[in-house]
């Protein structure tokens, strides 16, 4: 075994940071909680994930039990997790996975479902069935990076960052081994700091070595995201607000939302507005996306005509919770109540 997986899983037997999803030991790993996990961690913090996870796994505690649920509940109950094309593929994977009887045991055949890459497909392959695979996530690109004093920039670097990756990758205890990767690149290798006095490889880190490890991994400068604007209305009757259903493609889809311009299908909304008569300005919500910032002005309607519009429902004010409202939206609703 390379004396970095030596020291590593060495590390890892006593500092393993305790989370809800995690078994330590001999303990088998669930491949449902590794997998609701995983999918929950793309680009979202332990903490956040944390209570997202807890609810889960309580509401359906395994795969057959998700896989029966009704998607808009399953969509309500990940609002505020954000990237919620997740969350759809959560719903389409499970059902296939209990058609499957379970969950494929391989890096290849976990690739081929609905929502898992590269990477997902390895760290469940390796935490939860022991398979040697090469797990490699932002905080593991960051510590190699390091360790290997890697210069080449990200993204081009990649190559060679999951080549080093897989040079000190273990036969024995893959799972162990990649999570000890994950658990020093969240708490000691950090992206703002490196603190390798606690560090279990510091005696072979070529980055500490060379008096800087900070400045890696190095990163091409980003370009600027594009910005968009939009408006959401809020229409208020009788304490309800009127709520619709998003088209179940697109952005948001399928999820409950004010009403809007349109702003998701075009750069910028149209302003088309959905009743007529007068309106005021509710302020603006600012929200980045993947691909975008948008800025979402709220418009309040201030008529004495409120009455149904196309496809949507009145929603009670004090249950505006169990709406689901995905977070772009909660923070249009929570603007809008705070200042009325
Ligand atoms: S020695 Fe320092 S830079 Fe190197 S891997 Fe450890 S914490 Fe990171």
């Amino acid at each position: 075994m390379d004396r970095a997986a030596i020291l590593l899983l060495d590390w890892y037997d006593s500092h393993a940071r305790d989370l809800p999803w995690r078994v330590k030991g001999s303990a088998k790993a669930d491949p449902y909680r590794v997998w609701l996990s995983e999918v929950m961690l793309q680009q979202t913090t332990t903490s956040a994930v944390a209570p997202y996870f807890a609810k889960f796994v309580d509401k359906w505690p395994n795969v057959n039990a998700l896989a029966q649920a009704r998607e808009e509940d399953i969509l309500a109950a990940w609002a505020g997790l954000g990237y919620y094309s997740r969350a759809r593929n959560l719903v389409k994977c499970a059902r296939q996975v209990a058609e499957m009887g379970g969950f494929p045991d391989t890096e290849e055949e976990l690739r081929q479902l609905p929502g898992l890459g590269d990477y997902t497909a390895a760290a469940i392959a390796a935490i939860a069935f022991g398979k040697r695979a090469v797990v490699v996530d932002a905080n593991v690109e960051r510590v190699v990076a390091r360790l290997f004093a890697v210069e080449e920039p990200l993204p081009a670097s990649r190559k060679l960052i999951r080549a080093q990756a897989d040079a000190i990758t273990p036969q024995e205890r893959a799972g162990d081994f990649a999570q000890a990767m994950m658990d020093l690149g969240a708490t000691i290798c950090t992206a703002r700091d490196a603190r390798c006095l606690l560090c279990p490889v510091q005696e072979l880190c070529q980055g500490r070595a060379s008096g800087d490890p900070l400045r890696l991994p190095r990163k091409a400068a980003k370009k600027a995201k594009p910005r968009r604007s939009g408006t959401a209305f809020w229409i208020e009757k009788d304490q309800h607000v009127w709520l619709v259903t998003r088209p179940g493609k697109g952005m948001l889809g399928g999820m409950r939302a004010l009403p809007d311009d349109g702003w998701s299908a075009r750069a910028d909304g149209d302003g088309e507005v959905p009743l007529p008569g007068a309106w005021k300005a509710g302020g603006v919500v600012r929200h980045s996306f993947t691909h975008f910032d948008l800025e979402l002005g709220v418009a309040v309607y201030a008529g004495d005509s409120a009455h149904d519009l196309f496809e949507g429902e009145w929603w009670p004010l004090d249950r505006l919770e169990d709406a689901g409202l995905p977070t772009l939206f909660a923070k249009a609703a929570q603007l809008v109540l705070a200042r009325s």
